[in-house]
């Protein structure tokens, strides 16, 4: 089976069967709002009675995050959460490592240091990453804070 780019793939009346899966796994995504695990977007989506492979929700996942349809960050488990990305374009989130709670952030200084190396290295499609976690003001006064040394 050959590896075929969807962005060549000519367009069809019918689209591809992972094509209706990808947005079937985007719409359960909007419809969370929050940033959800492929496991639960998985369960939600079987749920609704749709018929899909919690692999097939990760291979989506993945191809929605490299097309810039998602957002994705990392909990401390190592397992990652995803997020519809807004239509105006990407957010910088802060991620509480205790209770999870996600916080847009103001990024400009990241936008336009980007664009800056991307004009003085002569880069195209210069895409970046930046995940910030801390532990919110809820967990900070928590007992969670008090038990854990260092
Ligand atoms: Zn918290
Ligand atoms: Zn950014």
């Amino acid at each position: 089976m050959g590896v075929l780019h969807d962005a060549m793939t000519p367009k069809r009346s019918v689209p591809p069967r992972s094509t209706r899966q990808r947005q079937a796994v985007l719409s359960a995504l909007h419809a969370r709002g929050a940033f959800t695990s492929a496991r639960d977007l998985h369960e939600a989506l079987e749920a609704d009675g749709v018929a899909i492979g919690l692999t097939t929700v990760y291979r989506a996942l993945h191809v929605l995050n490299r097309t810039g349809r998602v957002d994705v960050i990392r909990e401390k488990t190592g397992e990652r959460l995803y997020r519809p990305r807004p239509e105006d374009g990407h957010r910088h989130y802060l991620v509480c490592r205790a209770c999870g709670l996600s916080k847009v952030v103001e990024a400009d200084a990241v936008e336009r240091w980007a664009e800056n190396v991307a004009e003085a290295t002569g880069f195209a499609e210069v895409e970046h990453t930046v995940e910030l976690t801390g532990v919110c003001g809820d967990c900070r006064v928590g007992p969670a804070a008090r038990d854990s040394a260092g």
